[in-house]
């Protein structure tokens, strides 16, 4: 029926040429959505005239007014007739330009789109000219040009978008999600050009005046700029990267592993120069925070890439928002390379900086302040030897923040963090499952006693801490394996043996000897099942070792730990709560699941709508 229906029309076929205001209006359908579109296109030209202050104002959510007035370089008078015709442009002239493109705007349709869904005027001057000009754009046919005053570069002015296409204005939403467009538009700009002085002026107030970050650069992140905009508390323990090779420089900052978030929010990703989305680089972001963060769970991130041009085509999107890459798997191991090494940086300075005391079997633990009501944070966070105040505590750790030289300085910050939670007030179990510790500044923790320690286990068994504190069996316990698991087992001995696991091959499975302490009341034949079970071929596990080894120990994490369901003492309690703040990550089990839940005395507050 609807072939029919399309034949029959088919027979009146007439060839048309469209006129130029139809064709471009038609563009304007997929270059300009709504009036964050006409934003982006007016920053953009004004950063490709080298402007260092840019003024952007909006009336009625952009809707009845945007301009956008910039210092730059400006255009000359003689060319101000063309600049509205479609495909002009200054900036390529060729296809080779194309490959090799660093301006924001190439196509040179911005400004001729515009033109044909609202009403625009342009004052200009040209660095190289004594007075300005300003030219209102009437039709294809006819635009004005006279002499105007200005000082220096250019002035765009577009009113009334879509007036001339009701169909089009109909899907515009309220003034005040137009606005907030407008703002998702503006805020990556603002991140990355911390050297431009940016305005913006809604209807007839000033809401941002983001004066330049001395000293700063495009295509940097500063996070002066970024606390001004995003204005939270997670920007301050943001964590550099970077990364230099095989023609991808990445460099940004990436959220602090304890600022894990439900959504993904305040992520950013800019590949040289130009905002864009990609949900690779997204995941691979994701990806090099793997065991550090909850599984599920996002984090913000500034990613600034940059890359060979000729890697990549950012002649994709009609709006430029996405871009190809020619080999996207260099760039995600890029990402995920970069993230990892700065996750791994910043959450690996506990180890340094203390627990060199000799780690024994909870129960074995005895904690001198015990009987004291009140257990200072040195319990919990440092030398359990030492006797003066907390603050002695943390200069001791700061000293030997700063011994080590590698070690990054926003570490500092990350300290000021843990000192933040404070003095411990009450510590008590609940449900043989959790472990509630009150702290004096009004934080509370919910910690999983099963994933504390999973995460305590986990990291000694990789840093091989876990080899000194190891126990004879008197009776060694033996297991019987097929031929081809013993084969495994005989090839994984030097593995073990780093673990702090001794065990004899024998022809029908092996004697286990010696094991770390944690490991004394294991079921081992369930913790081997479970090793072998993490490929689909036994043998495999030999092969792809080095894949699976974070996941082996993960598995044997779990059989070396305080279980759920465990009754533990108030000095175990205090003693895994030591442990697991001195773990690289002490927000989440090896898994990915968390191991704390913090809450503040206010999120309980305003829970019973408390207000006192
Ligand atoms: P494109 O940016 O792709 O070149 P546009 O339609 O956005 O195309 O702009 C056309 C031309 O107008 C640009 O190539 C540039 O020469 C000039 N132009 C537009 N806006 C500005 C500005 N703010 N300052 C200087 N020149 C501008
Ligand atoms: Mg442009």
């Amino acid at each position: 029926m609807y072939f029919c229906v399309k034949i029959s029309q088919m027979n009146t076929f007439k060839l048309n040429t469209l006129p130029q205001e139809l064709v471009n209006q038609i563009a304007a359908g997929e270059v300009i959505e709504r009036p964050s579109s006409v934003v982006k296109e007016l920053i953009d030209n004004s950063i490709d005239a080298k402007a260092t202050k840019i003024q952007i104002r909006v009336v009625n959510g952009g809707i009845d007014l945007i301009e956008v007035s910039d210092n730059g370089v400006g255009i000359p008078q003689e060319n101000l007739p063309e600049i509205f015709n479609a495909h002009t442009t200054s900036k390529i002239s060729s296809l080779e330009d194309l490959n090799t493109l660093l301006t924001m705007g190439f196509r040179g349709e911005a400004l001729s789109t515009i033109v044909s869904v609202a009403e625009v005027s342009l004052v200009s001057k040209y660095i190289d000219s004594d007075t300005g000009a300003e030219i209102e754009f009437k039709s294809f046919n006819e635009s004005s040009v006279r002499k105007a005053a200005r000082e220096s570069g250019t002035v765009v002015t577009v009113k009334n978008l879509f007036e001339n296409i009701p169909a089009r204005r109909k899907f515009l939403k309220t003034a005040q999600t137009e606005y907030k467009k407008i703002l998702d538009v503006l805020y990556p700009y603002f991140l990355i050009y911390p050297n431009i002085h940016f305005t913006v002026q809604k209807d007839s107030k000033i809401v941002l005046d983001l004066k330049p970050v001395p000293n700063s650069k495009e295509n940097s992140v500063e996070k002066e700029r970024i606390e001004e905009i995003l204005k939270q508390d997670f920007v301050k323990r943001m964590i550099k990267v970077f990364f230099d090779g095989g023609g991808i420089k990445i460099s940004g900052l990436i959220g602090h592993p304890s600022d894990h978030q439900k959504r993904g929010i305040n992520q950013y990703i800019f590949v040289n120069r130009r905002p864009i989305w990609d949900n690779g680089i997204a995941r691979a972001v994701l990806q090099g925070y793997e065991r550090y963060i909850p599984f599920g769970e996002r984090v913000p991130f500034i990613l600034l890439i940059n890359i060979n041009p000729e890697l990549i085509d950012i002649n994709v999107h009609p709006r430029k928002e996405e871009i190809r890459f020619l080999n996207p798997f260099r760039v995600y191991t890029a990402v995920e390379e970069a993230v990892k090494k700065s996750v791994t940086g910043v959450t690996s300075y506990h180890r340094e900086s203390d627990f060199n005391t000799t780690v024994q079997k909870p129960t074995s633990f005895v904690n001198r302040d015990m009987d004291k009501k009140i257990y200072s944070s040195k319990d919990i966070n440092f030398k359990s030897n030492q006797s003066s105040s907390v603050q002695d505590s943390l200069l001791f750790s700061k000293e030997a923040l700063s011994e080590s030289s590698y070690i990054p300085k926003q570490k500092e910050k990350y300290i000021e963090e843990i000192k933040s939670v404070g003095n411990i007030k009450n510590v008590f179990q609940i449900f043989n499952k959790y472990i509630v510790v009150e702290f004096e500044n009004e934080n509370l923790w919910i910690v999983d006693q099963h994933a504390a320690a999973e995460r305590i286990t986990f990291e000694k068994l990789k840093n091989q801490e876990s080899k000194n504190e190891r126990q004879n069996l008197l009776v060694p316990t033996s297991l019987k394996f097929s031929k081809k698991e013993i084969e495994v087992l005989e090839g994984l001995k030097d593995f073990f043996t780093d673990l702090g696991f001794k065990y004899a091959v024998k022809n029908d499975g092996i004697d286990i000897t010696v094991v770390p302490v944690e490991f004394v009341e294991s079921n081992f034949e369930k913790l081997f099942d479970e090793i072998f079970a993490l490929s689909e071929d036994a043998s495999d596990i030999l092969k792809e070792l080095n894949r699976l080894r974070e996941n082996i120990l993960a598995t044997m994490a779990c059989h070396g730990s305080v279980r759920s369901g465990q009754y533990l003492h108030r000095e175990e309690m205090l003693d895994l709560l030591k442990k697991l703040i001195a773990c690289e990550n002490p927000y989440s089990c090896p898994h990915g699941r968390p191991a704390v839940w913090k809450l503040k005395l206010s999120e309980i507050d305003s829970n019973f709508e408390r207000t006192y």
